[in-house]
């Protein structure tokens, strides 16, 4: 399931790179929940994005698209939330994270 997270946000990492270089208004990000059949996207300023993906545990999900089993709640908003990944689903993501290569 994590490995999803961490595809997801390969692709959201590319997103941001394409944001960066023009920067104004909001850009649809994948949607780094823990089901592997969500396509969804998360309308997101690339400042917000930016934030949540300081921290490498940090993903953002459409809400509620929250897994208790692998993830707290971090932040509540009117179109996402903000979760971190814990235990050992924690430490993968942080060791595949692709700002850490
Ligand atoms: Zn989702």
């Amino acid at each position: 399931m994590t490995q999803n997270e961490a595809l997801f946000r390969e692709v959201n990492e590319r997103v941001q790179d394409h944001a960066e270089a023009g920067a104004v208004g909001v850009y649809d990000y994948f949607c780094e929940c823990a089901n592997l059949d969500c396509t969804f996207r998360v309308r997101l300023a690339p400042a917000q994005y930016e934030s949540i993906r300081a921290d490498p545990k940090q993903f953002v999900v459409l809400p509620l698209h929250y897994t208790p089993e692998v993830e707290t709640l971090v932040a509540e908003h009117d179109t996402y939330w903000i979760v971190r990944k814990t235990g050992e689903a924690g430490e993968y993501v942080a060791n595949v994270d692709p700002r850490s290569r």
